[in-house]
């Protein structure tokens, strides 16, 4: 078996020798049907350079159903010093140390260049028993599952796959999240005023990604600003100019800010001093999760600014405080988040304010429920929706004999139980499941530390384990 993983590294250090950044992927493509055609393998190259290959059963293995094994070709090509090494055209330099392999000064790729070396090795054995393999590569997994979405699996016959493209070992991942990105614009009326103009910001929130910090129920710092400003507007006529939190649908806004005339602002003194009030109240609402929470305010005197009127401002911060936020629902069978929403992006100028909104659901019924409670809210307050980048999520199978198998091999290699997950975060088992009628998928892999950064390395006895493992699923009738 160990002269089989020294094939797993020969074909990963083969696969570091060729750039493959995502976008970047004719080469390693190409590779990877070059490799076919030398062992007669038959196999399919789309158009997107997706690349699927073939392989009979095995003597004695005919009869079993065939195994899909998945991985994306492509990597996240990052650099520490982009003028030493160009990711587009140069190889990585491998370098070993305490039983973990890098790259000097560059991502590794092991993320998902391990699931790559693995197939080779197997479809490159005369020696490995296994059913019936059809081993999909795709391209672009981590800008948007481009692969993935394009490919056409109507020449794959089967209906179980088995994704390696999961970084912890020991993880059996069995759901995972799709969703779809919400963008809402709402207009209001403009008018001319003068009076004391105040900026204020909210600074020194956690921020995080929309899907796998969600559960931590950080403040989002759009829907807090919004909370802030709906706040003094019960002491105070307020008359918004501008208002922006966040920079990315999928990133928890960690601050915020706004611009706004005060029509009724009096002594100055005591508005800093309600605002501060309003830091406190939050300041004990977050405590324990959000510690480092600081609103500053700034006045200047009245001047003359073209702002929205109050009732537009108000129906700008009802509908903020209005809309969903964080999580709407966790899932009963594994641990996980099923249904989330997240307000990246606010933006409102003299055109008037438009969101953008990441939503989350392993479950399709539950993000359209979703969809539409959002649009609701939206078109109650004047607003116009439009939905983009809609992917299918990967609901928890009742009922998975090959789950039920990678568990029971699991336990009998390693004598401990697995732990069998969700994760509220996008893997590509959710658009491939979709594309099969009765598929059924995991998604495991060896332990890869710091993926997508330059400091990413994979532990070579995980690499080794999870090498063992997946010979002992695809071996085991
Ligand atoms: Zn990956």
């Amino acid at each position: 078996m160990t002269a089989s993983f020294d094939r797993v590294m020969k074909f990963f250090k083969e696969i570091c020798a060729i750039p493959h950044g995502s976008y970047n992927i004719d080469r390693i493509s190409d590779y990877l049907a070059d490799f076919a055609k030398a062992r007669g393998l038959e196999y399919i190259q789309d158009d997107l350079k997706n690349v699927i290959i073939f392989k009979a059963a095995t003597p004695g293995y005919e009869n079993e159903p065939a195994i899909m094994l998945q991985g994306h070709m492509d990597m996240v090509a990052v650099c520490d010093n982009p003028s030493e090494k160009d990711m587009e055209k140069d190889g990585l330099d491998i370098a070993e140390e305490d039983g973990f392999l890098f790259a000097k000064g560059t991502t590794l790729g092991a993320d998902d260049g391990i699931a790559v070396a693995y197939a080779l090795a197997i479809l490159d054995s005369d020696e490995i028993p296994h059913p019936a393999l059809e081993a999909v590569f795709t391209v672009d997994e981590e800008v948007g599952m481009d692969g993935a979405t394009g490919i056409d699996l109507s020449k794959c016959k089967s209906k179980r796959i088995i994704n390696i493209d999961s970084e912890e070992e020991g993880e059996i991942v069995v759901s995972c999240a799709g969703g779809v990105r919400l963008h809402a614009d709402f207009k209001g009326e403009l008018e001319r005023i003068t009076a004391p103009c105040v900026f204020l910001s909210l600074d020194g929130l956690l921020g995080g990604h929309s899907g796998t910090d969600i559960h931590e129920n950080r403040a989002n710092g759009a829907h807090l600003l919004a909370e802030i400003l709906c706040n003094i507007s019960e002491e105070y006529e307020i008359h918004l100019i501008s208002m922006a939190a966040g920079e990315k649908d999928n990133a928890i806004p960690s601050s915020g800010s706004a611009e706004f005339l005060v029509s009724d602002l009096g002594d100055p003194d005591d508005f800093m001093l309600y605002v501060e009030e309003i830091e406190n109240i939050l300041k004990d609402d977050y405590l324990g999760i959000e510690n480092n929470i600081t609103i500053t305010a700034g006045i200047q005197l009245p001047q003359e600014s073209m702002c929205f009127t109050k009732e537009d401002t108000l129906n700008f911060f009802e509908f903020l405080a209005e809309v969903p936020d964080g999580v709407i629902s966790y899932c009963d069978d594994v641990d996980m988040v099923k249904t989330s929403l997240n307000l990246g992006i606010l933006l409102c100028t003299e055109a008037g304010m438009s969101v953008d909104f990441a939503l989350r659901s392993s479950v399709e019924s539950e993000k359209e429920d979703l969809v539409n409670r959002v649009t609701d809210v939206c078109i109650s307050h004047n607003g116009e929706v439009s939905a983009s980048g809609d992917y299918p999520g990967w609901e928890y199978a009742k009922e998975s004999p090959l789950r039920d198998k990678t568990v029971a091999v699991y336990r009998e290699m390693f004598g401990k139980e697995p732990l069998v997950k969700g994760i509220h975060a996008g893997l590509e088992c959710g658009v491939l499941v979709s594309k099969i009628p009765g598929a059924e998928a995991v998604s495991i892999g060896p332990n890869i530390l710091n993926a997508h950064t330059t400091k990413e390395k994979l532990d070579l006895e995980s690499a080794k384990r999870i090498w063992e493992y997946v010979l002992k699923i695809l071996s085991m009738k």
